[in-house]
């Protein structure tokens, strides 16, 4: 039930003069969950002129601000903006795979795989395994070992898909929880020495050195990182081989998707990365875990450009919270005991926030990312030729919205080139009253966070 303070907070918000004003504010911002409000002006001047052919400034607004998309990716924190980014990166690696957005349809014909790379074991974990429809024991060991700590290593339950405990460890006092958060921190090292290894293996296979090779054909990559229930990031990626300008030109008909696949597993195989030693920790090298799997993307087969698409795009938009941590970053000083989270999550966090005090360390940042398990990359990330960007899809859709503006009236047509565009803006708070959380939330049609119903909306007014 919303709270009195609420319902007077939407009743004084309905009697504003300028309310109408303000649903429209709400309407453009999509039904954010956390806009942010910004204070300020912009000018469009004419310098030949002196004149301004437009002018805009908050001083007008509702409250004094302007609220505007926070644009994050993460569906926990506002789902709405999750799905504008959800569809920009679905968007993205279409793209790449089928063509447009400035990429030719050509890009259909060359060689392009689907490669999931996962991380090593770090000690058995509960899992939900099936066989023709049928869920199969957990870990089902007749002569099972019993551990130092005196747990029997065997689990003859089958777990149910959302069951808590899958992605635990049948002993966490066993599990390799340092090696699970420095494998997250080491990953993106890892991946990048990757994409290395794989054009040094294909330009062996044609006899090339490197140079030679890039006057023969480039490798584009897009890829997103998953988390698995056990709290360690996995990759997905696209790999595909264009000619020597990119998307545009056709690869050396030597490059075929066999050639690629080889490489892939080749080089997957052969990179590791180091961390050094500390007090009580070996130094240890990480390799990617044996579970490769390379599908090629075709638009006939079994994995057509669509799925693949739609698959990257879903993951964009998720971040380690599905492993039952926080979506936010942690005090080093923060009682760990009392976070709202499962053990397993929180012995990550503790493992991040204990190796992270470590000098030799230090550089991974293990403290400041302790919430995302150690993982300090990008979610999904492109290299320079894939396709177009997400910057410039988003240019394009506010070019339209400005388009739509024009067209209703809203802004007056000038030329760009002759105007003088001066804007001042400064960041001037995020998010909702709880009153102001109520009505946009009716207006909008979003459902209300699940820590409003806590009482905590985040006003900051
Ligand atoms: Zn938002
Ligand atoms: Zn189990
Ligand atoms: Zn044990």
């Amino acid at each position: 039930m919303p709270s009195t303070h609420a319902v007077a907070g939407m009743i004084t918000r309905l009697h504003d003069p300028q309310y109408a004003r303000w649903a429209s504010q709400i309407r453009r911002t999509g039904g954010c969950r956390q806009p942010i409000h910004l204070r300020g002006h912009v000018h469009h001047l004419d310098p030949a002129t002196g004149q301004r052919p437009h002018s805009y400034t908050t001083v007008t607004e509702p409250d004094g601000i302007l609220r505007v998309p926070c644009k994050t990716r993460r569906a926990s924190r506002c789902p709405a903006c999750a799905e504008t980014y959800r569809a920009d990166t679905y968007q993205l690696i279409r793209a790449g795979l089928v063509g447009g957005k400035g990429v030719p349809a050509s890009v259909t014909a060359h060689p392009c795989l689907f490669v999931t790379l996962t991380a090593p074991s770090f000690g058995t974990v509960h899992t939900r395994r099936e066989k023709n429809g049928t869920v199969l024991p957990c870990h089902a060991r007749r002569d099972a070992a019993t551990c130092p700590h005196g747990r029997v290593m065997s689990c003859t339950a089958r777990h149910g898909a959302d069951e808590s405990r899958l992605g635990e460890p049948l002993c966490p006092d066993c599990y390799d929880y340092a090696g699970s958060v420095l494998f997250n921190a080491m990953s993106p090292e890892l991946w990048r020495r990757l994409t290395e290894a794989l054009r040094r293996r294909v330009a062996r296979n044609a006899g090339l050195t490197l140079r030679e090779l890039r006057e023969q054909l480039t490798i584009s990559f897009a890829k997103v990182a998953e988390y698995q229930r056990r709290g360690v990031v996995h990759f997905h990626a696209v790999i595909r081989v264009d000619g020597p300008e990119g998307p545009a030109t056709p690869p050396p008909a030597w490059a075929t998707a066999d050639l690629l696949t080889n490489a892939v597993q080749h080089a997957a195989s052969a990179v590791a990365v180091t961390v050094p030693a500390v007090p009580g920790e070996p130094a240890r090298a990480f390799q990617w875990g044996a579970q490769l799997d390379i599908r090629e993307i075709t638009v006939t087969g079994d994995l057509t450009e669509q799925a693949v698409a739609a698959y990257i795009a879903k993951y964009a938009t998720k971040a380690a919270e599905c492993v039952g941590t926080l979506d936010r970053r942690i005090n080093p000083l923060d009682d760990l005991t009392a976070l709202p989270i499962r053990d397993h999550a929180r012995r990550l966090i503790a493992e991040c926030l204990r190796l992270g005090a470590f000098d030799e360390l230090t550089e991974f940042r293990l403290i400041k990312w302790a919430h995302m398990l150690g993982f300090r990359g990008h979610f999904s990330t492109k290299s320079r030729r894939y396709s177009t960007t997400l910057g410039d899809i988003r240019a394009a859709r506010t070019e339209y919205m400005r388009g739509e503006a024009i067209t209703t009236g809203r802004l007056p047509l000038f030329d760009e080139d002759t105007v003088l565009v001066v804007s001042h803006w400064e960041y001037a708070g995020q998010g909702f009253s709880a009153g102001d959380a109520l009505l946009t939330a009716a207006l909008t049609g979003t459902p209300l966070p699940p820590s409003w119903h806590e009482g905590n909306a985040n006003g900051l007014h």
